[in-house]
Protein backbone atom coordinates (compact mmCIF):
# COMPACT_ATOMS: atom_id res chain seq x y z
CA UNK A 1 0.00 0.00 0.00
CA UNK A 2 3.04 2.58 0.94
CA UNK A 3 4.37 1.74 -3.06
CA UNK A 4 0.76 2.77 -4.39
CA UNK A 5 0.77 6.01 -1.71
CA UNK A 6 3.69 7.17 -3.31
CA UNK A 7 2.89 6.97 -6.32
CA UNK A 8 -0.70 8.74 -5.33
CA UNK A 9 1.65 11.61 -4.18
CA UNK A 10 3.58 11.70 -6.81
CA UNK A 11 0.88 12.42 -9.66
CA UNK A 12 -0.88 15.11 -7.63
CA UNK A 13 2.59 16.66 -7.01
CA UNK A 14 2.99 16.42 -10.53
CA UNK A 15 -0.07 18.22 -11.29
CA UNK A 16 0.32 20.87 -8.60
CA UNK A 17 3.95 21.82 -10.00
CA UNK A 18 2.61 21.41 -13.80
CA UNK A 19 -0.85 21.98 -13.50
CA UNK A 20 -2.71 21.24 -17.13
CA UNK A 21 -4.64 23.63 -19.48
CA UNK A 22 -3.75 26.84 -17.63
CA UNK A 23 -5.17 29.93 -18.70
CA UNK A 24 -7.72 31.67 -20.24
CA UNK A 25 -10.18 31.17 -23.00
CA UNK A 26 -11.35 34.07 -25.27
CA UNK A 27 -15.01 34.34 -25.25
CA UNK A 28 -15.84 30.60 -23.80
CA UNK A 29 -19.27 29.41 -23.73
CA UNK A 30 -19.51 29.08 -19.63
CA UNK A 31 -16.40 30.91 -17.05
CA UNK A 32 -17.57 29.82 -13.64
CA UNK A 33 -15.66 30.77 -10.44
CA UNK A 34 -15.71 28.53 -7.56
CA UNK A 35 -14.29 29.54 -4.04
CA UNK A 36 -13.96 26.98 -1.00
CA UNK A 37 -14.22 29.30 1.65
CA UNK A 38 -13.00 26.61 4.23
CA UNK A 39 -8.88 26.62 2.76
CA UNK A 40 -9.36 29.30 0.59
CA UNK A 41 -8.70 27.59 -2.80
CA UNK A 42 -10.09 29.50 -5.82
CA UNK A 43 -10.36 28.47 -9.37
CA UNK A 44 -11.92 29.89 -12.50
CA UNK A 45 -13.03 27.30 -15.57
CA UNK A 46 -13.57 28.30 -18.88
CA UNK A 47 -15.32 25.65 -20.98
CA UNK A 48 -15.59 25.93 -25.02
CA UNK A 49 -18.42 23.48 -26.44
CA UNK A 50 -18.79 22.60 -29.92
CA UNK A 51 -22.08 20.48 -30.86
CA UNK A 52 -22.18 18.84 -26.88
CA UNK A 53 -18.43 18.21 -26.89
CA UNK A 54 -16.00 20.26 -24.54
CA UNK A 55 -13.64 20.77 -27.22
CA UNK A 56 -11.16 23.30 -24.89
CA UNK A 57 -11.09 23.76 -21.45
CA UNK A 58 -8.55 26.20 -19.31
CA UNK A 59 -8.35 27.51 -15.59
CA UNK A 60 -7.20 29.74 -13.49
CA UNK A 61 -6.85 29.66 -9.88
CA UNK A 62 -5.03 29.33 -7.28
CA UNK A 63 -4.57 27.18 -3.65
CA UNK A 64 -3.65 24.11 -2.16
CA UNK A 65 -1.84 21.44 -3.49
CA UNK A 66 -5.20 19.43 -3.60
CA UNK A 67 -7.05 21.83 -4.98
CA UNK A 68 -5.07 22.64 -7.27
CA UNK A 69 -4.34 18.81 -8.53
CA UNK A 70 -7.65 17.70 -9.04
CA UNK A 71 -9.00 21.02 -10.89
CA UNK A 72 -5.52 20.27 -13.33
CA UNK A 73 -6.58 16.55 -13.33
CA UNK A 74 -10.11 16.89 -13.90
CA UNK A 75 -9.47 19.19 -16.99
CA UNK A 76 -7.47 16.14 -18.88
CA UNK A 77 -10.49 13.99 -18.02
CA UNK A 78 -12.75 16.10 -19.73
CA UNK A 79 -11.16 17.45 -22.28
CA UNK A 80 -12.71 15.92 -25.50
CA UNK A 81 -15.49 14.04 -24.10
CA UNK A 82 -19.32 14.81 -24.31
CA UNK A 83 -21.60 16.75 -21.88
CA UNK A 84 -22.84 13.54 -20.48
CA UNK A 85 -19.56 11.36 -20.28
CA UNK A 86 -18.19 14.86 -18.31
CA UNK A 87 -21.44 14.59 -16.10
CA UNK A 88 -20.33 10.20 -15.52
CA UNK A 89 -17.26 11.58 -14.52
CA UNK A 90 -17.93 14.59 -11.99
CA UNK A 91 -20.54 11.51 -10.96
CA UNK A 92 -18.14 8.82 -10.67
CA UNK A 93 -15.30 11.54 -8.82
CA UNK A 94 -18.17 12.38 -6.15
CA UNK A 95 -19.03 9.16 -5.64
CA UNK A 96 -15.06 8.36 -5.16
CA UNK A 97 -15.16 11.56 -2.53
CA UNK A 98 -18.06 10.10 -0.44
CA UNK A 99 -17.11 6.70 -0.09
CA UNK A 100 -16.93 5.40 4.06
CA UNK A 101 -13.10 5.03 5.23
CA UNK A 102 -14.30 1.39 5.94
CA UNK A 103 -15.28 0.45 2.12
CA UNK A 104 -12.11 1.83 1.37
CA UNK A 105 -10.04 -0.44 3.89
CA UNK A 106 -12.32 -3.42 3.51
CA UNK A 107 -11.86 -3.28 -0.32
CA UNK A 108 -14.93 -4.07 -1.27
CA UNK A 109 -15.83 -5.70 -4.67
CA UNK A 110 -17.75 -2.45 -6.12
CA UNK A 111 -15.46 -0.35 -5.35
CA UNK A 112 -12.55 -1.45 -6.84
CA UNK A 113 -13.74 -1.43 -10.39
CA UNK A 114 -14.62 1.99 -10.13
CA UNK A 115 -11.03 3.30 -8.88
CA UNK A 116 -10.07 1.95 -11.98
CA UNK A 117 -12.43 3.32 -14.62
CA UNK A 118 -11.44 6.79 -13.28
CA UNK A 119 -7.43 6.57 -13.89
CA UNK A 120 -5.08 9.22 -12.83
CA UNK A 121 -8.08 10.53 -10.65
CA UNK A 122 -7.99 7.56 -8.26
CA UNK A 123 -4.94 9.39 -6.77
CA UNK A 124 -6.78 11.38 -4.64
CA UNK A 125 -9.02 8.65 -3.45
CA UNK A 126 -6.74 8.88 -0.41
CA UNK A 127 -8.29 12.60 0.32
CA UNK A 128 -11.74 11.32 2.11
CA UNK A 129 -9.48 10.27 5.10
CA UNK A 130 -8.98 14.04 5.78
CA UNK A 131 -12.54 15.44 5.42
CA UNK A 132 -11.36 18.78 6.16
CA UNK A 133 -9.60 18.14 2.30
CA UNK A 134 -12.96 16.79 0.75
CA UNK A 135 -13.97 20.45 -0.07
CA UNK A 136 -10.34 21.38 -1.92
CA UNK A 137 -10.72 17.91 -4.16
CA UNK A 138 -13.96 18.38 -4.57
CA UNK A 139 -14.15 22.16 -5.56
CA UNK A 140 -13.11 22.01 -9.13
CA UNK A 141 -16.12 19.00 -9.96
CA UNK A 142 -18.36 21.10 -8.33
CA UNK A 143 -17.65 24.42 -10.28
CA UNK A 144 -17.13 22.14 -13.48
CA UNK A 145 -20.86 20.42 -12.69
CA UNK A 146 -22.13 24.96 -12.70
CA UNK A 147 -20.69 25.13 -16.02
CA UNK A 148 -22.37 22.57 -17.83
CA UNK A 149 -25.20 23.79 -16.17
CA UNK A 150 -24.80 27.03 -18.04
CA UNK A 151 -23.68 25.42 -21.28
CA UNK A 152 -26.71 23.13 -21.33
CA UNK A 153 -29.29 26.20 -19.99
CA UNK A 154 -28.15 28.43 -22.59
CA UNK A 155 -30.57 29.57 -25.35
ZN1 LIG B 1 -7.56 23.45 -0.20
Amino acid sequence: MNNLDDLYREIILDHYRSPRNRGELESPSARVEGFNPLCGDEIVIYLRVEDGVISDVKMTGHGCSISQASSSMMSTAIKGKTLEQAHRVIDRFKEMMTLKERSLDEAEEPSEPDLRSLGELAALAGVVKFPVRIKCATLSWNTLAQALDEVESAP
